[in-house]
């Protein structure tokens, strides 16, 4: 997924980026070592932790992908001893939302609508049809995880100030031309973890350093996930940086754990996921940053590689259901710009779901697959700001301009006063008290307490 949330993962992505190729390293032999001292130099407080560059031989079947036929990544029966390893480990699970048609399966899961014969793997690269059984690979082994500020997610009107304990899993169920964070998007689970060697459960207390081998072979079970995330004083847990959708089943049972132990859960997603599957997860979730890519169904086939009216979709059911729901919208040159669509996309909004939605309008920088592109001019964010105020969105903000003045400014609807003030991820003024104007008592719409 592409967002604001990148940056400093990607600064901690390149501390650790070191390849390890089939054979792992003994950790004293060159194993780039992430030391919590190094985590809070890049900006982190709290623990973090990135596995990347573990690459096993392809062990768990074909991968069928949209329009260039089978793609192959191995064999099933290569390697059933690493097979059972993933499984020892406790990172295979049954999937959820899906059918049996005698030995093929059908995942009814999102929109991608894979059926698989046994042997063949998913879009999201996560899911393997074993016998006839559907399984994720994707369960509480996490690639990465860090502690970031809320307003990272970003999320401007959910618990300000606070830190929320961030992971993810490998694995997505789009192909976005410009992800941010494809590295581990775009990568199938077994490229960044590795069930060889000892094995290795994070939870409190939490080690002092881990290197990029301890990482790859980590579990981080939804126990695991709360207690840590009550031991670094985290008052949430997201589900982050790649699509939770596409690690759905570790991220249903890490929100219900979750919600049992007065933790909040926030899904920052791309949206695409059928009805049901997202009735089933989104109650136990409390906020949301859902991505509307673009407001043209032909452009989202082309950027994303998916389709927009589930999102739209997706979007009515989050707030229907009483998720706290702030859109992202990345404009992207030549394909997510043009003023009149914005317009549109806008009057939806306030049509489909009221004024109150805050709509964050996001500075595309030139990556993975459109670094021929220039970023957005500022000129182009500004002018959409405008558009969606003039639409009567109350609440717009533009991100990834650090130095641009207003530009995560919260103004009171009635009495025009700044109610609260962001630099890049920091809070630095916030006039919300009991959610009201703290100047003229108006409701400011979020989740404040
Ligand atoms: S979650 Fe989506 S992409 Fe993954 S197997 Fe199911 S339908 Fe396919």
């Amino acid at each position: 997924m592409a967002g604001a949330h990148g940056v400093y993962f990607r600064s901690l992505n390149r501390a650790c980026r070191k390849p390890m190729r089939t054979e792992m390293k003994p950790e004293s032999q060159g194993a780039a070592s992430l030391t919590r001292r190094r985590a809070i130099g890049l900006g982190l407080a709290g623990l973090s932790g990135a596995a990347l560059g573990v690459s096993l031989p392809g062990i768990f079947g074909t991968r069928p992908d949209r329009g260039g036929g089978t793609e192959p990544v191995g064999h099933a029966t290569r390697n059933e001893e690493l097979w059972t390893l993933w499984q020892k480990r406790g990172w295979v699970k049954e999937a959820r939302h899906y059918e049996r048609v005698g030995k093929t399966v059908a995942c009814r899961l999102c929109p991608n609508q894979c059926v698989l014969a046994p042997g063949e793997r998913g879009r999201c690269r996560n899911k393997i049809n074993r016998d006839g059984t559907l399984y994720t690979m994707a369960y509480s082994n996490p690639c990465t995880f860090h502690v970031d500020p809320v307003e990272k997610k970003p999320l401007y009107h959910f618990l300000p100030g606070t830190k929320t304990f961030s992971l993810a899993t490998a694995g997505c169920v789009f192909r976005c031309l410009n992800c941010q964070n494809w590295e581990i998007s775009q990568r199938s689970v077994e490229e960044t973890k590795d069930p060889r060697g000892d094995e290795l459960r994070l939870r409190p207390p939490l080690p002092e350093y881990l290197t990029s081998s301890q990482l790859a072979r980590a579990s981080l079970f939804p126990e695991d996930v709360v207690a840590v995330t009550s031991a670094l004083g985290c008052p949430s847990i997201s589900y982050t940086y790649t699509e939770p959708i596409a690690f759905y089943e570790y991220t249903q049972d890490c929100c219900k754990l979750a919600r049992e132990h007065k933790l909040r859960n926030i899904l920052v997603t791309c949206g695409s996921v059928n009805e049901s599957a997202a009735r089933d997860l989104y109650q136990w979730v409390d906020g949301a940053h859902i991505d509307l890519k673009g407001f043209d169904d032909e452009v989202y086939r082309r950027l994303n590689s998916g389709r927009l009216q589930p999102v739209l979709n997706a979007i009515k059911l989050a707030r229907e259901i009483g998720v706290w729901v702030e859109i992202v919208n990345l404009i992207v040159p030549t394909y997510t710009d043009n003023l009149e669509t914005i317009r549109k996309m806008c009057g939806w909004i306030v049509r489909e779901l009221g004024p109150d939605v805050p709509l964050h309008f996001s500075r595309f920088h030139p990556h993975y697959k459109l670094k021929h592109l220039p970023p957005t001019p500022v000129e182009t964010l500004l002018k959409a700001r405008e558009a969606a105020r003039s639409e009567g969105i109350r609440y717009v903000y533009i991100g990834n301009v650090p130095g641009l003045e207003d530009a995560g400014t919260t103004l009171c609807p009635k009495c025009k006063k700044p109610v609260a003030k962001r630099d890049i991820f920091a809070v630095t003024q916030l006039d919300i008290v009991d959610g009201k104007c703290k100047y003229c008592g108006e409701k400011i719409p979020g989740v404040w307490a």
